[in-house]
């Protein structure tokens, strides 16, 4: 039986397209760059094959222009072209893509190209912000050179032009403004850059724009010099992004800059990490550690996340996907050709490919952050001022799902070496008969140091931690032991078997005293008893079991 054909309905499906797939209007000057880029990446790939090309990578350039007068911006560049059959095929088929046809039939080589297009769809993403588009274009080896021209929805024309050259000249003239949409600021020099700077700075031609510059010229008339205006193109793309040179040819202060300048932080990072992944999926990967903690960190305005670029173009500005919880204090750039986007290029369509991403990156910040704690100790110390509650908070959350991965991270104060200690450390300390971890909380390192429970374990040159942070003694519960030693609090009842008995017989002996103090205090306190704690203090508070008096406060201060 012959198939009908589905007819989509052209006008309305564009409309569709244009109104509903991008959330951000100034994409379109991505999509125009990148379908130049493109362009220049095809002939360059025919040059490898085809003489009479007489171009190399480096003769290719994208250059950008405004008219302020007609209200238009035109993107030129020296790649292809298109004759007639590419425009009608092209442009004239929504959803039909040239780029991806190239990537099907170089198959292989893809390796020598970068071509970003593949959906078909992106040259519309014009009619968000323009009420007219032409397109002047003249195919490499051919002799004629084609207008496309078209309004949007109502259609298309093209005609025979005269052009010069090979290549592709895209004309956007710009709506009218509207009290919502203030278009014309595309036409200024400054949002140019901006954009270009945020979304194509790593396309790897030069984008270039005639710019007015002014230079001193001493004067004939006084002695201060003359301020005279001169144009040149300069060239607004970085090109060759830093993730994609070999470490060892960046200077760390290249890095430091690329981290100020790119995430807006006046100090440089504590720690630069590169990764260069081959094998499921291909990426690179500049990650920072900062050097000081972000003042809104610990707050809700703060987002994590890194930057998602795909072949060099901005994907996402911060995709928290890429980060755990625990690390979320760390900034970066992700750059992978395997990225399966969504249509509008804003989105990965599925999460498999960051999936892994993400895990591979959690291994090697881990792994960089145990390297500092083992040669850096100080270096380490400065990291966990400005995040170690960061790495704690994610101990305890999700059930402790985490606590493998982050304990070796931890760092507590020690009552013996008086300085952080990590369990690893203090475990090894532990005396043979040490049965378990013993800890403190309360508010600061001197206020526990004087808890009269302390005393006896003191003397008896036990390492006690001590807990200042609230979240501490939620890290304890959570790891419950660290290899095999269970934490216990240093003021809980009594240490041993026979502390107990003697405990239990004293409560006996002095039964009277214990009941008179109990009665004399009332619903002050639940319970009095002997202490095996003691040593020069006649008394103490304690909390029994369950929560400590740290704990409770934290579920006070929890409660709204
Ligand atoms: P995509 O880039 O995803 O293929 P677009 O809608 O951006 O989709 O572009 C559609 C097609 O039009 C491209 O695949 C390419 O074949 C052609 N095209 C667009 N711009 C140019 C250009 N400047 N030079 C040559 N061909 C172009
Ligand atoms: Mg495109």
């Amino acid at each position: 039986m012959a198939k009908e054909q589905f007819k989509a309905e052209s006008k309305r499906l564009l409309d569709l397209m244009i109104n509903s797939i991008y959330t951000h209007k100034e994409i379109f000057l991505r999509e125009i760059i990148s379908n130049a880029s493109d362009a220049c990446d095809k002939l360059c790939y025919q040059a490898l094959t085809d003489d009479s090309v007489k171009l190399t990578r480096k003769d290719f350039k994208i250059d950008l222009s405004v008219n302020k007068d007609a209200r238009t911006i035109t993107v030129t560049d020296n790649g292809i072209g298109m004759d007639k059959e590419d425009l009608e095929n092209n442009l004239g088929v929504i959803a039909s893509s040239g780029s991806y046809k190239f990537k099907q039939e170089v198959g292989d080589d893809t390796k020598d190209t970068d071509v970003i297009g593949q959906f078909g769809v992106g040259f519309y993403s014009a009619f968000m912000v323009c009420d007219q588009v032409t397109v002047r274009t003249r195919k490499f080896g051919s002799d004629t050179a084609y207008q496309w021209q078209s309004s949007g929805a109502d259609g298309y024309t093209v005609t025979e032009c005269d052009k010069s050259d090979a290549g592709t000249e895209v004309i956007m003239h710009l709506k009218d403004d509207t009290e919502d949409e203030h278009y014309s600021e595309f036409l200024e020099e400054w949002k140019l850059r901006e954009l270009i700077k945020k979304y194509s700075d790593y396309i790897r031609f030069p984008i270039r724009m005639a710019v007015t510059k002014t230079k001193k010229v001493a004067s004939c008339m006084s002695d201060k010099p003359d301020e005279v205006p001169y144009v040149e193109m300069e060239t607004l793309n970085s090109m060759v992004p830093i993730w994609q040179r070999k470490k060892a040819d960046v200077k760390p202060e290249e890095y430091n800059e690329f981290y100020r300048e790119k995430f807006h932080d006046f100090a440089d990072p504590q720690r630069v990490i590169t990764v260069s992944a081959e094998g499921a999926v291909t990426y690179k990967a500049l990650l920072f550690i900062p050097g000081a903690t972000p003042f809104d960190f610990y707050t809700k305005e703060y987002e994590k996340g890194l930057q998602l670029y795909s072949s060099g173009v901005l994907i996402m500005d911060k995709c928290p996907d890429l980060l755990p919880e625990h690390f979320r204090f760390v900034r970066g750039v992700v750059d992978s050709p395997d990225l399966s986007l969504n249509i509008s290029r804003e989105l990965l369509q599925h999460d498999r490919q960051l999936k892994v991403i993400a895990g591979n990156l959690e291994k090697k910040i881990k792994s960089e952050l145990a390297k500092m704690l083992k040669d850096e100790r100080e270096a380490y110390e400065t990291f966990w001022k400005n995040f170690g509650r960061q790495l704690k908070y994610g101990v305890v959350s999700e059930y402790g799902i985490h606590k493998d991965l982050l304990q070796d991270l931890l760092l507590f104060w020690s009552s013996t070496e008086k300085k952080l200690v990590t369990l690893d450390e203090y475990v090894s300390r532990m005396k043979e008969d040490q049965k378990v971890i013993y800890y403190a909380a309360g508010d600061t390192v001197d206020k526990i140091d004087k808890l009269p429970q302390l005393e006896a374990l003191k003397d008896q040159g036990v390492e006690i931690l001590y807990f200042t942070e609230e979240v501490d003694e939620f890290v304890a519960q959570t790891l419950r032991s660290y290899k095999d030693k269970e934490f216990r609090s240093a003021m809980d009842g009594a240490s041993d078997e026979s502390a107990q008995e003697k405990a239990k017989e004293e409560a006996d002996t002095h039964k009277d005293v214990f009941a008179f103090v109990k009665e004399t205090l009332g619903d002050a306190v639940a319970e009095v008893k002997p202490s095996t704690r003691l040593k020069s203090h006649p008394v103490c508070l304690t909390a029994g079991e369950g929560l400590s008096f740290e704990m409770e406060k934290y579920f006070q201060l929890m409660q709204p």
